[in-house]
């Protein structure tokens, strides 16, 4: 684990909204919809390129963390977004998935 990884240290002092063994969901500091939150697990890895290096239990376990904690926001329609790579706008590199909710307008593609 990089020691000057932002999301390794939001994993362990950060102010976290929702939390299970391994997850954690934050509120993101610049939010694009009126929910905005990110889900971070705490093994580390660059992005979802290495996402091969997760178990099945451990994605299994997360996907199911994403649904719960838009469920416990109360979003019945929103996106889960993963931003891989730098040309995609990927700008922290510890894998975190956005999910956006409240008042979205349109798709995004
Ligand atoms: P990405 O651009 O997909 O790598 O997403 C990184 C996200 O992290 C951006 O939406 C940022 O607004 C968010 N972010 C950066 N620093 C923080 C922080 N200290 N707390 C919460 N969110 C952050
Ligand atoms: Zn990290």
């Amino acid at each position: 684990m990089p020691p000057d990884c932002l999301f390794c240290t939001l994993y362990r002092d950060g102010e976290h909204v929702a939390a299970v063994d391994g997850f954690v969901a934050i509120r993101d500091i610049n939010p694009q919809a009126p929910v905005h939150l990110l889900v971070i697990p705490e093994h580390h890895i660059d992005s979802f390129h290495d996402i091969a290096e997760f178990s099945a239990e451990e994605d299994k376990r997360m996907l199911d963390f994403i649904a719960d904690v838009a469920a416990r926001e109360g979003l019945n329609d929103y996106r889960v977004v993963v931003n891989v790579g730098p040309g995609a706008g990927q700008t922290v590199f510890h894998l975190h998935w956005h999910v956006l909710g409240g008042g979205l307008s349109g798709r995004m593609t």
